[in-house]
C-alpha cells in the first residue's frame, strides 16, 4: 500500500487524480491523507468525489472514505474495463479534471471507450475544453491512441450544466520528442459571454489587444452564447505553431475587473510565445503521466511548475520511472529516464 501525504508539493486535487490513475495502471493500492492539504479549503470537493467515483467505475476499484469534505481515502484498484460511461459532477466542477483521472487508464485499455462528462467546461483552476482539444489531445494522439473531444454545451461557475463527449481508441503508447514548436501559425483571442453583458467581451478583447500589439485586429472576436448556458464568461487566447498549440484562458469572476483578467491571460500567452518552449505552464504536468507510461520522451517547458514537480515524484513512486529536468538559459528540458 502506497501512503501519500496530500499536502506535499502542490497539495491540490491533481495528486489525488493522478494517484487514482496510477493505481489503476499499476495495480497498486494507495492511501492518501491530508487531501488537498495545500488548499484554502482542504478535503474532497464534489468534483474530486466524481473523479474518484469515475476511477472506481472504469477500474473496478474499491474506495473507502469517499465523501465531500473527507481528508483521507483508501483506494484499491481492480481491472480497467473500457466501454460507454456517463459521469456528472452535479456542480460546475471541472469535466476536464474528471477526464484527467480516467483518460490515460482508458487509453491503455484493450478496447475503445466513449465518455459523456457533465459539469463545468470553463471554470477556474482547470483546463477549459479548448485546451483539452487543441493543446493536450494533439500530443496524446501523436503518441499512438486516437482521442477526440466534442463540446456539446458550455458550463460555467457556479451553475455548471456543461457537457463534453470523448472517444478514446487505445493504442500502445510510444515516446515523443516535443522540443521544437515549429513555425508560428494563426492566432486567435475569443471572448465568450453567456447571459452577461456583451460589453464584458469587448472590454476583455480591448485589454488583450493592448498586450498582443502585433496581432491582427481580426484575431480578436467576441462570441455570444445562448443566455441559458450562463451566466458565464471566458477568454481563450490561442497561439498555433506547427507542432503545438497553446490556449491560455481567463474566467470571469464577480468583483474582478474584466480588463485585469484579460491582461493577465494575454501577458501569460505573450510570455509563452517569447519563451520558445513547447509546453506552457499547464501542458507540462499533463504530459508527464502518458510519457512515463510510454517509458520515454522529452519536452521543453516554460518554468517547471509545482504541479509538475509533484506529479513527477508521485509517478516515480508508483512506476519507478524517473524524470530528469535540466535548465539551459531560459529553456527547461524534461526527460523520461525509463
Ligand atoms: P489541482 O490544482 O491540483 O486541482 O490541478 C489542476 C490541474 O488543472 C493541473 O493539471 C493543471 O495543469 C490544470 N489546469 C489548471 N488551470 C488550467 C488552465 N487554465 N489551462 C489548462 N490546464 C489548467
Amino acid at each position: 500500500m502506497i501512503i501519500i501525504d496530500g499536502s506535499e508539493g502542490e497539495g491540490g486535487g491533481q495528486v489525488l487524480r493522478y494517484a487514482c490513475a496510477l493505481a489503476l495502471l499499476t495495480g497498486q493500492p494507495f492511501k492518501i491523507e491530508n487531501i488537498r492539504g495545500g488548499r484554502e479549503k482542504p478535503g474532497l470537493m464534489r468534483q474530486h468525489v466524481t473523479a474518484i467515483e469515475a476511477a472506481c467505475v472504469i477500474g473496478g476499484a474499491e474506495c473507502s472514505g469517499l465523501a465531500v469534505g473527507s481528508n483521507s481515502i483508501s483506494f484499491r484498484p481492480g481491472r480497467i474495463t473500457p466501454g460507454s460511461y456517463h459521469f456528472a459532477v452535479g456542480t460546475a466542477g471541472s469535466t476536464g479534471l474528471v477526464l484527467q483521472t480516467v483518460l490515460v487508464p482508458l487509453m491503455m485499455a484493450d478496447a475503445p471507450s466513449h465518455l459523456v462528462i457533465e459539469g463545468g467546461t470553463h471554470a477556474m483552476a482547470a483546463p477549459p475544453f479548448e485546451f483539452i482539444e487543441r493543446t493536450l489531445l494533439p500530443v496524446i494522439n501523436r503518441m499512438g491512441p486516437t482521442v477526440s473531444a466534442r463540446l456539446v454545451r458550455h458550463g460555467f461557475y457556479p451553475r455548471g450544466g456543461g457537457r463534453i463527449e470523448i472517444d478514446i481508441v487505445p493504442a500502445p503508447l510510444r515516446p515523443v520528442e516535443c522540443i521544437e514548436r515549429g513555425a508560428a501559425g494563426p492566432v486567435q483571442a475569443t471572448a465568450i459571454v453567456a447571459g452577461v453583458p456583451f460589453d464584458i467581451a469587448d472590454r476583455e478583447l480591448t485589454a488583450a489587444r493592448k498586450v498582443l500589439v502585433d496581432w491582427p485586429a481580426e484575431a480578436f472576436a467576441p462570441r455570444q452564447l445562448p443566455a441559458d448556458q450562463g451566466p458565464g464568461n471566458a477568454l481563450l487566447i490561442e497561439a498555433r505553431f506547427d507542432h503545438v498549440t497553446e490556449v491560455m484562458s481567463a474566467f470571469g469572476k464577480l468583483g474582478v475587473p474584466a480588463e485585469r483578467l484579460a491582461t493577465t491571460a494575454a501577458k501569460r500567452l505573450a510570455g509563452y510565445v517569447a519563451s520558445g518552449a513547447f509546453a506552457g505552464p499547464y501542458l507540462q504536468d499533463q504530459l508527464l503521466l502518458p510519457l512515463a507510461l510510454a517509458r520515454g520522451g522529452v519536452f521543453t517547458a516554460v518554468k517547471i511548475s509545482e504541479h509538475s514537480r509533484t506529479a513527477m515524484s508521485l509517478i516515480e513512486r508508483f512506476t519507478g520511472t524517473r524524470f530528469r529536468t535540466s535548465t539551459n538559459g531560459d529553456s527547461n528540458l524534461v526527460e523520461v529516464i525509463a
